[in-house]
């Protein structure tokens, strides 16, 4: 006779909340005793599209967890193993009926861990319960309703953490079981250049959005200085799951009704439906991790340049912007979207690279790394989804609109401060005479520009437009359309 205790697992995976979780809502709700588990995979840590600052975070976001589940008496089990291994072990301790975790709309890693994962659940009786999040849904043919179906999901009130008296496992029972396991080091540097990981850091940063800073969200949303504080800053907690966008968006919706800066929020809430909106692409078209979306692209080869790549990644490609936002991505772990986008139109139109030799630069830089936002914008801003704008973003056209003062230039490529400012937006402009004055040395202080701006402009449009009449390009842009244009009824903000 099996006499061990009987308990439900939580799998904490990219929802590291403990409201608005579904998956811990349906398990309370089951009145079992539940185990709420993190693991560090090894097979995650190990791959390239991640780095420390999202494990960082991470564990910032578990000693957050734990800190709210102390009036419960109780913490997350925190363990470093194959997901399968620490089940295993759980089994010899606990009678484990049930798995609750969020459908992962993850890379091919994580699908594949996943169909194991299922695998050794069904061997061990276990039943696994994969619940929604933010409103993506799994298994869908074409978005014909996905707009009701989103709506209906956003409209339903955030789920609240209320389990009973003593049904999560004690922090003694918690204690014992660690005993069997790896347990990672959860220390970080808290002096570390990036947002602190965790649902209550991810909460001021939303108060003070909501407080002040979303009056100008519209007005700097573009400028690489300024949206650092007018955008909400919110998207690693929204990422890993420390915030859910229904909550976000609940919250943005009743403030609209007595705001002064409607539009403003109303720009913000699409944003917030644009995350799921990537997110079921992603999750619908699962390839997109490696090849274009548009099969008739992938005919466009492009010779990998190491120098060109070295120099983009490093911020020494000789275009003040794109250097400046290289730098300040690679040390403070973020970029407003039309900059995110800028870096992208240089890498693969003006040096004239592969997306896909962009992706893991960029992934392990965006400290909100997420899936499926990351690969479609990546192709899109590539070009190569064929039912998109084709958008070649001019660095210096962009540089003089949205950074004027060369402000964010100087900071971020400090070897341009002290030019005067037109020349800290084209420093390759200056005469010989001119870098004299400025004691300046192009091709040593900076460098020269990589690549002539205009005519790699024209030849990755000539290219790509081109590449549009192709007829197997336009058959995979009808295709796309078909399976992914939203129905005319549009989000309700
Ligand atoms: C090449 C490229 C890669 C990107 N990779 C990511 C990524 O890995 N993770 C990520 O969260 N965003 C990504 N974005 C989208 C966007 O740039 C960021 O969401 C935004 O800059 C985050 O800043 P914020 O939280 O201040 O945004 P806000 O403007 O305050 O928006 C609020 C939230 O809405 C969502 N959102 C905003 N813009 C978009 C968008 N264009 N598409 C989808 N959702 C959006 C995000 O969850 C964001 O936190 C990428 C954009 C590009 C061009």
């Amino acid at each position: 006779m099996n006499t061990k205790p009987h308990i439900h697992i939580v799998w904490l995976k990219r929802d590291l909340r403990l409201q608005d979780n579904e998956a811990i809502f349906n398990a309370l709700k089951t009145g079992q005793r539940i185990l709420i588990l993190y693991s560090f995979e090894p097979m995650l840590m190990n791959d390239p599209h991640y780095s420390d600052r999202h494990w960082n975070f991470i564990k910032e976001s578990l000693i957050d967890l734990n800190t709210c589940l102390k009036p419960y008496n109780s913490k997350v089990l925190v363990v470093q193993s194959d997901i399968i291994a620490v089940v295993n072990q759980l089994l010899s301790n606990y009678k484990i009926n049930a798995v609750y975790s969020h459908q992962e709309t993850g890379i091919r890693v994580t699908y594949e861990r996943d169909k194991t994962f299922k695998r050794f659940c069904k061997n061990n009786l276990i039943t696994w319960h994969e619940n929604i999040n933010n409103g993506v849904t799994r298994g869908l043919e074409n978005r014909e309703n996905w707009t009701e179906l989103c709506n209906a999901f956003y409209e339903t009130q955030p789920l609240k953490f209320t389990p009973k008296q003593n049904q999560l496992l004690t922090l003694a029972d918690i204690e014992a079981l660690e005993n069997y396991f790896n347990l990672p080091n959860l220390k970080t540097d808290i002096n570390a250049p990036f947002q602190k990981g965790g649902r209550t850091m991810g909460l001021k940063y939303l108060k003070s959005f909501f407080n002040h800073r979303y009056s100008n969200y519209m007005f700097n949303i573009s400028k690489p200085d300024l949206a650092r504080s007018s955008c909400s800053r919110i998207s690693p907690y929204i990422a890993w799951g420390n915030l859910s966008v229904r909550e976000v968006y609940h919250e943005a919706y009743h403030l609209k009704a007595t705001s002064k800066h409607k539009k403003a929020l109303e720009a913000f809430m699409s944003r917030l439906r644009w995350q799921a909106h990537f997110v079921q692409k992603f999750e619908m078209e699962h390839t997109m991790e490696e090849a274009s979306i548009n099969k008739g692209f992938h005919k466009l080869k492009k010779r990998i340049s190491k120098i060109y790549k070295d120099a983009w990644e490093t911020g020494t490609t000789g275009y003040p912007l794109v250097d400046a936002c290289m730098r300040c991505l690679n040390e403070t772990g973020y970029l407003n979207f039309r900059m995110r986008a800028l870096v992208v139109s240089f890498f693969t139109h003006n040096l004239w690279q592969p997306w896909q030799e962009a992706t893991t630069h960029l992934s392990q830089m965006f400290l909100d790394f997420e899936p499926g936002i990351h690969f479609p914008q990546l192709q899109m801003q590539a070009g190569e989804t064929g039912t998109n704008m084709l958008r070649i973003y001019n660095p210096i056209k962009n540089s003089l609109e949205h950074d004027p003062e060369a402000k964010f230039i100087k900071k971020w490529v400090p070897e341009l401060a002290d030019l005067d400012t037109p020349f800290a937006h084209q420093p390759y402009l200056m005469t010989e005479l001119e870098q004299q004055f400025y004691n300046f040395k192009l091709g040593e202080n900076y460098p020269h520009p990589i690549v002539e701006l205009e005519a790699t402009r024209k030849k990755a449009g000539d290219t790509l437009w081109k590449l549009r009449k192709n007829k197997e390009v336009i058959e995979e842009s009808k295709r796309i359309l078909r399976r992914h244009t939203l129905n005319r009824k549009s989000f309700k903000n």
